[in-house]
């Protein structure tokens, strides 16, 4: 069976990131300031990470590309 999950649409993400940014109380699970504007995977979606509100954590914009691992 080869049946793939219909993948999020974007407005169904924004409704989660905005669910998760509340949950953390707008807390940015990098630096620890509120103002968090999205949503960062603690599993990377890569390693086989879920948008499923447990792998999920409210971040700043800035912070999630600074943490970002640097591909060569
Ligand atoms: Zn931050």
């Amino acid at each position: 069976m080869t049946r793939v999950a219909p993948s999020m649409t974007k407005t169904r993400w924004r409704e989660t990131a905005k669910t998760i940014i509340e949950r953390d109380g707008g807390i940015c699970h990098l630096c620890g300031q509120p103002g968090a504007d999205i949503v960062h995977h603690l599993r990377g979606r890569r390693q086989g990470g879920t948008n499923h509100p447990e792998n999920l954590r409210a971040v700043h914009r800035t912070c999630h590309y600074l943490n970002r691992p640097s591909r060569s």
